[in-house]
């Protein structure tokens, strides 16, 4: 891929430095000239008497002098004992004139021009200074023309573009995404074969959405789509159409679409097209949103003016298809949607095996454990974690990656990574232990909870302890059974802390928070709340006006519902935190035994939990 502007930073850099170096040297030598030391001579000359320039010539014709020296109209005479005399001549008289020039006469005369030497030296830091500035000026100048000419070229777009040969992403490399692959496949035909459509009388797809949340692989399926069918990549994220002046994105676009006409068939993908394709109207955000809409604008245009020969597909990714403008996804605009879930067991399995590929890993790794343990995590997070597994293998100076190293990964990617140097008081770490335990006591008793996995009191993250609960894979759906049990476990962690040490701290403030957080939900959202709350939805999302900020939510009910809400929120965590303190004092003394193991070795896996707590049977739901 190459960028707009491939301008090689150093050669500027390095002519700047070079005459930055001349002209200190240049600087030093004047100096070094202005203030050497006069010579012995000066001195002699300096109070040498006056005598007529005749008298000159009487002693060189009888060799009386050393040495004659002349300084343009001044002549000095340096006699054998070491004195001088000195004369004036006329501009016109030259040695030869003056007969000063016979071979015989051993006297040597020397013309010297010191002080046009000097004049030159008294004016070369003028002079430099001189260039100085108007190198200066010039430099500012060119300065001020590139800026220039960056504004002329603000119009054109910032597509990246990587032509046919240049794209090595194939459908191999995007895995798990079977349905959206084969939607593409039907794309790449198109770009490859277009008579084949185009005989039949059939309209070739202009635009093509890719629906899906962050980091499920909707850049990577784009781009193995421009891959598979050989055609070069025009690829631009939405944000980069929208600039300081209204207009500019206009005029990408129009750009953009131009160059990709030209090297039809090809692909244009227009990344995080929300950007720009937010729905039209509505209460402005500033000048930004004129801006928006023009672009969007323009967009529409030229997708409109596609003729049906041009061969050129608009590929757009979002992960916000509910705050796209409807004109967008109008037939012959973004007309198919391709939506992109997070991965599912199956998947995450190929996905990790996909980014194993590039890595040394040892032959006999578990995939599917790790896979199942990674429920609800995108491609780009298994991608992470298999590179973390390689991180923790090279740290750990291992020839290649093994499961542990994977195992870890998981759990410094989905709850931060362990905070080994922080020192918690052996008091701390005793309401820690048992505040995590009372998490794992309570979720494992609660039937609709997910199965407990993993108990841990080393810190991570703004974690003191983990008890980690695997989400169970297909439930796509939630029943009101399951929030309860979920409330209960969440607040399990206070109750074991009331119960064992008669006091409450601070570390499930945000246990209570979640808690909290679901029972409002269950009111407002889910109509699970009481009978007079009814299945009614309260609160009214307001668009997202930027960033996908999350949307606030405005009161549109009464003052009496809302006191509904709030009686069901306290009467639900009451009811659960009582249950909870329940399930707690029947097992007390099993926690105890619990939190002695974990006290001493800090983390505790699901079937150490239940030797202790079932004894060797296995929990029968
Ligand atoms: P998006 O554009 O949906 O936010 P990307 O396509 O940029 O996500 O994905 C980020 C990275 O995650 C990719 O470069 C790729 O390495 C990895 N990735 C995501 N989904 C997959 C997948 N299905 N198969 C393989 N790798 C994936
Ligand atoms: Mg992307
Ligand atoms: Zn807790």
């Amino acid at each position: 891929m190459a960028t707009a502007t491939p301008q090689p930073p150093s050669k500027n850099r390095n002519q700047w430095l070079l005459s930055l170096f001349l002209f200190v040297a240049l600087l030093f030598g004047a100096i070094y000239t202005i203030t050497n030391p006069k010579r012995e001579e000066d001195k002699l000359f300096a109070n040498a008497a006056e005598v007529p320039l005749s008298q000159i010539t009487k002693g060189y014709n009888k060799e009386q002098f050393t040495k004659i020296l002349v300084k343009d109209n001044k002549v000095f005479a340096i006699s054998q004992d070491n004195t001088a005399i000195q004369s004036y001549k006329e501009t016109l008289d030259s040695v030869s004139t003056l007969g000063w020039n016979n071979p015989e006469n051993p006297t040597i005369v020397e013309i010297e021009n010191r002080e046009a030497t000097n004049l030159l030296m008294a004016i070369l830091p003028d002079i430099l200074f001189l260039v100085l500035i108007i190198g200066g000026l010039l430099w500012l100048f060119r300065g001020i023309a590139r800026s220039q000419s960056n504004a002329m070229s603000f119009g054109k777009s910032r597509a990246r573009i990587a032509d046919a040969t240049q794209v090595k992403t194939r459908f191999k490399d995007v895995a798990g995404v079977e349905e959206a692959k084969e939607d593409l496949e039907e794309v790449v035909d198109f770009l490859k074969f277009p008579k084949k459509y185009i005989n039949l009388g059939a309209k070739i797809p202009k635009g093509v959405l890719l629906v899906g949340a962050p980091g499920t692989g909707k850049t990577l399926l784009a781009r193995a789509v421009a891959g598979e069918a050989g055609v070069p990549f025009f690829s631009i994220a939405g944000s980069e159409f929208v600039e300081m002046f209204v207009g500019v994105g206009a005029s990408r676009v129009r750009d953009l679409f131009t160059k990709a006409k030209r090297n039809a068939p090809c692909i244009i993908f227009i990344d995080e097209i929300d950007a720009v394709g937010r729905q039209r109207g509505g209460a402005g955000f500033g000048g930004g949103h004129d801006e928006r809409e023009q672009t969007l604008n323009q967009i529409l245009t030229e997708m409109d003016g596609f003729e049906q020969e041009t061969n050129v597909i608009v590929i757009a990714a979002t992960n916000r298809p509910d705050v796209l403008d409807r004109a967008l996804l109008r037939p012959g605009r973004f007309d198919r949607r391709i939506f992109i879930d997070r991965p599912d067991l199956e998947a995450r399995k190929k996905i990790l095996k996909v980014h194993s590929k590039n890595k040394k890993v040892s032959s006999n790794l578990n995939l599917e454990q790790i896979a199942k343990q990674t429920v609800g995590l995108t491609g780009a997070d298994l991608e992470n974690i298999m590179n973390e597994a390689a991180i923790f293998a090279a740290r750990r100076k291992r020839k290649n990656v093994v499961q542990q190293d994977l195992v870890d990964a998981v759990e410094k990617v989905t709850i931060g990574p362990e905070k080994k140097s922080r020192k918690l008081t052996e008091k701390e770490k005793k309401i820690t232990a048992y505040h995590e335990l009372g998490h794992a006591i309570v979720g494992y008793q609660c039937p609709e909870s997910d199965p407990l996995h993993k108990i841990s009191i080393v810190s991570r993250g703004t974690a003191l302890g983990v008890t980690w609960f695997l989400p169970n894979e297909d439930q796509y759906t939630t029943c009101k059974a399951k929030f309860l049990d979920e409330i209960c476990g969440l607040l399990g962690g206070r109750a074991a802390e009331e119960i064992v040490f008669g006091e409450i701290t601070t570390g499930a403030s945000n246990d209570i928070e979640r808690a909290s957080q679901i029972a409002r939900d269950m009111a407002m959202r889910f109509g699970m709340g009481d009978d007079n709350l009814g299945p009614v939805s309260y609160g009214e999302k307001q668009g997202t006006m930027f960033l996908g900020v999350d949307p606030a939510v405005s009161r549109n009910f009464s003052e009496s519902i809302a006191k509904e809400i709030d009686s069901f929120v306290l009467n639900t965590l009451r009811s659960e935190y009582n249950r909870a303190k329940g399930i707690i004092e029947k097992e007390r003394k099993k926690l105890d035994s619990l939190a002695e193991v974990l006290l001493k070795k800090e983390t505790m896996s699901l079937e150490e939990f239940e030797k202790i707590f079932v004894g060797e049977k296995t929990r029968n739901k």
